[in-house]
């Protein structure tokens, strides 16, 4: 296999599929790279809502679909992760742990992981109670209590899909009004499994071998919950550990680009959830995905 590249994607998410695939129909020689596995967020997505216009409703599917089509396509999809991305001769070289490749440009698409909540309990209960995918792990919670924190699109949508198995769902904000899609919280609301606790913080996730409790505090003190299952969806933190500090990021971490998409080293662009300012739904992403495919296809075709 060659090392060589018209454009390297960082990423296999939805945006970083959608943007491969654009360049290696205009005929360019793209590859895509990924740490995990294709798919990014929206992988434990079982229903995206709304679903892609003319592509699988499942988050898993919709990512297969696209990874099938950009194969036929002739991108070259490399299992590697990046470890730093730095100007070379005439482009750019990007190092993973496996070698070094080049491209003319690059095209930043490594999305967003789910925050963590940092609490005492969290770290050692993941995978006994502690989850970050309500679609795979809200089965083994038949019937049972669980929590999920947060009060934005995901902490809404996920304790929906939860009441699916759960008999009970907390949904724990610690403000006083969520900041979701209306859509969302009306459906919360008119769902009695889910109770409603706003005010509140999680201050430790408490357990034996499983997860059996949670301590949370509000304006009244702290109190113990008996919860078999804890799922936090307290926002995203953007992948960019192998980005170079010559390119800017926002308070949160995020990739500053121009308009364009163009990050501060020009030929490197950024996408999606990496990228500040991206709207966050999945037609965002991929509308800025063809966008800066677009324009590096212009640029080097
Ligand atoms: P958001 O950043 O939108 O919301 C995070 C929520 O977690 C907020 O309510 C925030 O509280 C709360 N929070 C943050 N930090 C903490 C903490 N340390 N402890 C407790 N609570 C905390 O993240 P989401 O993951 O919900 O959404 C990310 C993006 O993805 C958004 O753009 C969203 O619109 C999009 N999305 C779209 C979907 C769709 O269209 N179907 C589905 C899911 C996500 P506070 O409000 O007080 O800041």
């Amino acid at each position: 296999m060659s090392n060589s590249f018209d454009v390297i994607i960082i990423g296999e998410g939805i945006a970083g599929l959608t943007a491969a695939g654009a360049l290696a129909k205009k005929g360019l020689k793209a590859a895509t790279f990924e740490q995990q596995i294709f798919g990014g967020l929206v992988l434990n997505v079982n229903e995206l809502d709304p679903a892609p216009p003319g592509g699988e409703a499942g988050g898993a599917a919709f990512a297969a679909e696209m990874t099938g089509v950009n194969a036929e396509a002739g991108v070259t999809s490399i299992q590697e992760p990046v470890t730093a991305l730095a100007a070379g001769e005439d482009g750019y070289v990007v190092t993973t742990d496996g070698g070094s490749y080049r491209a003319r440009q690059v095209i930043i698409a490594s999305g967003a992981r789910l925050k963590s909540l940092n609490v005492p309990g969290e770290a050692e209960f993941e995978g006994r109670g502690v989850s970050k995918c309500a679609d795979c792990d809200g089965p083994m919670f038949q019937n049972e209590t669980v929590a999920v924190i947060g009060g934005g699109d995901s902490a809404l949508q996920e304790a929906n899909v939860l009441t699916h198995y759960c008999a009970r769902v907390l949904l724990i904000h610690r403000g006083t009004a969520f900041r979701a899609q209306q859509r969302f919280i009306d459906q919360v609301n008119g769902n009695d499994k889910i109770e409603k606790r706003f005010g509140t913080t999680v201050e430790a996730i408490l357990g034996g071998q499983m997860v059996e409790k949670i301590r949370v505090k509000n304006a009244a003190g702290s109190e113990e919950i008996a919860v078999a299952g804890v799922f936090a969806y307290i926002g995203l933190e953007p992948n960019t550990a192998f980005v170079p500090d010559t390119i800017q990021r926002d308070g949160q971490g995020r990739i500053v680009t121009s308009d364009a998409l163009e990050t501060a080293l020009p030929g490197v662009w950024a996408v999606g959830a990496v990228r500040s300012g991206c709207g966050g739904s999945l037609d965002d992403a991929i509308a800025e995905a063809n966008r800066a495919a677009d324009t590096v296809a212009a640029q080097l075709q």
